[in-house]
């Protein structure tokens, strides 16, 4: 690992499906002579290249969804998945059939057998071409969305660059955005309600096939949970219903009430400043530069890695057209440097990118030295603490990104926007229960569930004119639901999880980065929450954890 390390150096050979199985057979022979210590080495060395390739050729080919080379690299990759993932489950069970658990837990760490007992139970090779179809369905839902060419106001632009207009001061211009947008999905609704009627369907089978009644225990372990469950997340949700949404709905009727508007339509719900959304103090390259003096004023940690990633090329951050949409960070294990996509659009999401990508970036860099593959990121849950949590310890110093004249408002807009997240998130999640629980429904059944779930947790919503949100047409822009199910309610947890740093932060600022660091150290060595009673965070399942952060919020806010 060295600081002048640059991304264009990173490659890793395409692993044949022959080579993985020599190699696996291999590592199946040191086993047989008595040497586990030395197969567990030979098994991560591999695990770490067959990662940073695949993370490589997925990079690729978000980075240019047009191009057929990176497209046909990413195909093969997710037609090999399945065969790598039953090569690495046979390896798993053979570990775990040893009587000699004690011994085998002290080389890989107790946590490591309890993730690899829950994969063990979520892979069969027969369920190789559903693997493999669900690829595909979830690369055509990406691909579909990446090839949106909308106009608004003379320009063409793609589902990012509607974000600018989205959040325009003016309520037209607004209201156009979401004209434009929903007109897109309801131009393509065929062909997502089809879509996401294939994953539902191949999904359940899979469950079947693995004995699961349907799929959403799968789903719960394919995320690896194996600290809590769904009656768990419905309490949660309950704890969001009692404690957030009716702070929310008090926030938006005073927004309503200040721009003396008859009712909140829609199209409001993005605008959270009255004066206009704080956008940040300048493009791309004054981000990139400006973000530098930020995290230099926070930590020496966070300044170096920062420099590290952006003087070595790892960071890709420009909107532009083919590129796929949203933002992410991926992680090359056998170099341990991180990478940040994103598609920066004049909007404060653009600053998120340095407060919340960053905060994965960082945690994934902390913990680089964590003896195994399976520990260098926690559980997806306990990951999003990481980013949000640095969301709100960047509270300080965000006026390097906004201007200091708009800091205090930048921060009252985070906070509202964090809130305001909480019911739709949670809404995202009861809906994929529903949806698993009912794997027979009809596209139009599952427009009926989104449309009353939204009433519970977001009873304020006025769809106006948008006709394909009145038929409950929202979810279907939402690339999680297509892509990783049930993964969503993890924002949320992370979220009070987060929200918990902020108010300690706001009592002793350098003691809630110390224990922010610390738990990004330990990466995904325990479960999420051990992990969140480690950094001494209540666990979002304990009732009074929302709660109280609720509190505080309700009193900053003044509502
Ligand atoms: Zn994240």
């Amino acid at each position: 690992m060295t600081t002048a390390l640059r991304f264009e150096a990173i490659s890793e050979p395409t692993p044949s499906q022959a080579e993985l199985g020599d190699r696996y057979a291999a590592i199946g022979a040191t086993l047989d002579s008595g040497d586990r210590a030395g197969a567990l080495d030979e098994w991560d060395r591999l695990r770490r290249g067959y990662d940073t390739w695949s993370a490589l050729v997925h990079l690729h080919f978000a980075q240019d969804t047009a191009d057929a080379a990176a497209r046909a690299a990413r195909d093969y990759a997710d037609t090999l998945a399945p065969e790598a993932a039953d090569l690495e489950t046979g390896l798993k069970r053979r570990l775990l059939s040893d009587p000699d658990r004690i011994g085998l837990a002290a080389l890989v760490g107790e946590h490591a057998l309890r993730l690899w007992e829950t994969d063990v139970t979520t892979f069969d090779p027969a369920i190789k071409p559903e693997l493999e179809e669900e690829s595909r369905l979830t690369a055509r839902y990406t691909e579909l969305l990446a090839s949106a060419k909308l106009e608004i106001d003379g320009q063409t632009v793609n589902l990012a660059g509607l974000g600018p207009y989205a959040e325009d001061p003016d309520r037209a211009v607004r209201h156009r955005a979401e004209q434009v947008r929903w007109g897109f999905f309801a131009a393509n609704g065929a062909e997502l309600d089809e879509l996401y009627d294939q994953l539902v369907r191949l999904r359940h089978g899979m469950a079947c096939k693995l004995g699961f009644a349907t799929y959403t225990p799968l789903g719960y372990r394919r995320l690896r949970r194996v600290d809590y469950g769904p009656d768990d997340v419905a309490r949660y949700r309950e704890q969001v219903v009692t404690h957030v949404v009716p702070l929310v709905a008090r926030l938006l009727e005073a927004r309503r009430a200040e721009h003396g508007w008859d009712r909140l339509r829609f199209w409001d719900e993005a605008l959270i400043d009255p004066a206009g959304n704080p956008r940040p103090v300048g493009d791309h390259d004054t981000l990139v530069a400006r973000a530098q003096d930020m995290f230099a004023g926070m930590d020496p940690r966070l300044d170096a890695f920062y420099g590290l990633m952006n003087q070595g090329g790892f960071l890709d951050l420009k909107n532009r057209p083919g590129k796929a949409g949203g933002g992410f960070c991926t992680s090359f294990p056998t170099v341990g440097v991180p990478f940040i996509f994103a598609n920066f659009n004049g909007t404060h999401h653009d600053i998120g990118v340095f407060t919340h990508e960053m905060g994965h970036a960082f945690q994934n860099w902390q913990s680089r030295e964590q003896p195994g593959v399976d520990y260098l990121w926690p559980t997806m849950e306990a990951a999003e603490i990481h980013s949000m949590g640095l969301e709100f310890l960047a509270y300080p110093g965000i006026g390097k990104l906004v201007g200091e004249a708009a800091a205090d408002r930048f921060r009252r807009m985070h906070l509202i926007g964090a809130l305001a997240f909480l019911p739709y998130g949670v809404c995202v999640d009861h809906f994929q229960h529903e949806v698993y629980a009912n794997p027979d429904a009809s596209p139009a059944d599952r427009h009926a569930m989104w449309r009353r779930l939204e009433r519970i947790y977001m009873p304020w919503t006025d769809y106006g004119d948008l006709e394909f949100l009145n038929k409950g047409g929202r979810w279907q822009a939402k690339p999680h639901i297509y892509g990783s199910p049930f993964y969503y309610i993890d924002y949320t947890l992370a979220q009070c999880c987060a929200m918990q740093f902020w108010v300690r932060s706001r009592r002793d600022y350098q003691a809630a980065l110390e224990a922010y660091v610390a738990l990004c150290g330990r990466g995904g060595s325990a479960p999420f929450q051990d992990l969140v009673s480690s950094a001494g965070l209540v666990s979002p399942f304990a009732d009074e954890a929302l709660s109280d952060v609720v509190r505080e919020a309700a009193v900053v806010l003044g509502v």
